[in-house]
């Protein structure tokens, strides 16, 4: 850390004394650490955010220091100066880049006393989230959350630093605005000067990213905060962090272009070695091979098509699935497979969507199943060679809707694979479908958002319509997704109407995107990344809410100030809103 400018509470950082500085007479301040009586002396471990530094207290060189320090206590701060000296042989602690030397104090100053913490900040023993966020000031204090907190504004900062040298203008948009359309719930602030009416939070800046991008700003980034009013999942945040940008003419591997050296810097934060360029894996290549469009490819096992395998088959579900547009499927998986867990696998697999789980182990060349019978040597040779299956292997079968097989497969893949994944892998996913079809609603749903530019015939059936828009993935992880942008209204209208919004709906919610666009919008595309997500995986934290200084408990309340909270009756009123369910329901 650069030196602080001396003052009278401090003149050095405590973590940084080198044995370089004997004899010297620094002054540090902070907060005690931890306190140790020895037969007269007092030694006490002093904590600033640099780091910790040994202060001894000799009750022959300093009487009143020595006897004033017995008096403290864990998490007092003191401000305190004396000789800088070498620690005595034998007591030297090369865990600590102050381990060399101590403090000799000749005089300290108590700046503040502290109530006995509700957990050790001394000692890295876990401790109850509730009560970390309930106490967050203490809990930051802890050399593991002080540590994210570093990496967080390198991360931050190398982004920022990335886009500058690249001419882009960190430009804020409106936290007060209109719903977007990210897909999730809003949050909603009343208005109370337009009685009745709603603010909603931004789910993203993505409508005024666009609107830059017609204002002729060519190139804008911003690490803004987004609201989305999700039901509990375990690590979701109601509000998070993303790095958020747009740039004008520009097509896909512009983006890939920027992006890749960019993810490079802020991964080797974490030690992630990347080689660019970064991989591109065809949306349908990951669904195919992994069943998901966001795989863990370090699990290894591989979906395998056996479609064609089991067109002619005998066997009635392989058959009835395949006749009806369907696939079969099959993962291959090593290792022990008891009955027991392949029960708990058909679990899963139905819990999935399937209607059941086929297997097989491969056993004398041929097939231990209750399937076996159905089946021609032919098909068993077959699809054995197919999925590269040795003696004592499992095959586990899906035959159903394509989308449902990769589903039920991807879903699996974790449970059958051999071992913890190790390394790191980092690709995009590119060339997605438009649309997908939403059973519940009956209708289609966009797979990025409705802004994203389709490719394809736009003619033909919404079904087959490609969409210009990449997701970046990092070990099962979507750290980010963004796309090339619609830049002609008749398109937009298009893409509103394939997604059963009307135009006289698409102008009530986006007419003043519509009408930018008539006003000579320029091509532009863009990407969003999630900030904690990236910050907590380079920490190798599991959870989110290690990434963030002041998140909420994973109900969504916020242990620390009590929000939410109810509020005054006089507040609603001037509002016009009534309440009708009681608080805490
Ligand atoms: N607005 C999108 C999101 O928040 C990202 C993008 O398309 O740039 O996920």
């Amino acid at each position: 850390m650069t030196p602080p400018r001396a003052n009278r509470y401090r003149d050095h950082w405590a973590g940084e004394l080198r044995a370089e500085q004997i004899g010297e007479q620094p002054r540090v301040a902070g907060w005690v650490h931890r306190r140790r009586d020895h037969g007269g002396l007092i030694f006490i471990d002093l904590r600033d955010r640099s780091g910790l530094l040994q202060l001894v207290f000799r009750p022959e060189e300093a009487a009143e220091a020595h006897a004033a320090a017995g008096r403290l206590r864990a998490e007092d701060v003191i401000s305190a100066t004396g000789e800088l000296v070498r620690r005595e042989e034998g007591t030297v602690n090369p865990n600590l880049p102050t381990g060399e030397v101590e403090l000799a104090v000749s005089g300290f100053d108590l700046l503040a006393d502290a109530e006995t913490p509700p957990f050790q900040i001394d000692e890295d023993e876990p401790v109850g989230e509730e009560l970390r966020l309930r106490y967050r000031y203490l809990d930051l204090r802890r050399e593991r959350m002080r540590d994210v907190m570093v990496l967080r504004h390198d991360v931050v900062k190398t982004i920022r630093d990335h886009l500058s040298e690249r001419d882009f203008l960190e430009i804020e948009t409106p936290i007060l605005t209109r719903s977007t359309p990210e897909g999730a719930r809003d949050f909603l602030v009343p208005s109370r000067l337009i009685r009745g009416s709603w603010y909603a939070l931004p789910q993203s800046p993505q409508l005024f990213k666009q609107l830059l991008m017609v204002g002729g700003i060519e190139r804008y980034f911003q690490i803004p905060r987004c609201f989305r009013d999700e039901d509990f999942r375990a690590d979701r945040q109601p509000e998070f962090t993303q790095l958020d940008l747009e740039m004008s003419f520009v097509d896909e591997d512009d983006v890939f272009d920027l992006i890749d050296p960019l993810l490079q810097r802020v991964l080797a934060l974490g030690g992630i070695e990347v080689e660019l360029p970064l991989e591109q894996v065809s949306y349908d290549e990951a669904i195919l091979r992994y069943g998901s469009d966001r795989p863990d490819r370090r699990l290894g096992v591989e979906i395998h098509d056996l479609t064609e395998v089991f067109r002619e088959s005998g066997f009635k579900v392989f058959r009835g699935a395949v006749d009806a547009g369907g696939v079969v499927r099959a993962l291959r998986a090593r290792g022990d497979f008891p009955r027991s867990r392949i029960d708990k696998l058909e679990e899963k697999a139905k819990s999935l969507g399937a209607k059941g789980l086929a297997w097989a182990v491969v056993e004398d060349g041929g097939w231990r199943s209750p399937i076996a019978k159905f089946l021609s040597d032919d098909e068993v040779a077959r699809a054995t060679a197919a999925v590269e299956a040795r003696e004592g292997d499992v095959i586990l079968f899906a035959a159903d809707r394509a989308d449902v097989a990769a589903k039920v497969l991807g879903g699996l893949r974790s449970d059958v694979a051999e071992g913890e994944p190790s390394g790191h892998d980092i690709f995009w996913v590119v060339d997605f479908p438009m649309f997908e079809w939403s059973e519940g609603e009956g209708r289609w749903d966009a797979l990025h958002h409705p802004f994203t530019s389709p490719s394809g015939d736009l003619d033909a059936d919404p079904g087959t319509w490609r969409s210009r828009g990449y997701d970046v993935v990092l070990d099962g992880w979507e750290l980010g997704g963004g796309s090339i942008r619609i830049n002609r209204p008749d398109v937009q209208q298009k893409v509103f109407s394939a997604l059963g919004i009307e135009p006289e709906e698409a102008e009530e919610r986006f007419g003043f995107l519509l009408e930018a666009l008539t006003y000579g919008a320029p091509p532009h595309g863009g990407i969003a990344f999630g900030i904690d997500r990236i910050v907590a995986l380079l920490a190798g934290r599991d959870s989110i809410r290690d990434a963030i200084a002041f998140p909420k408990a994973a109900s969504g309340a916020d242990p620390l100030t009590g929000a939410p909270s109810p509020v005054d009756e006089r507040q609603l009123r001037e509002l016009g809103i009534k309440v009708d369910a009681p608080p805490g329901s």
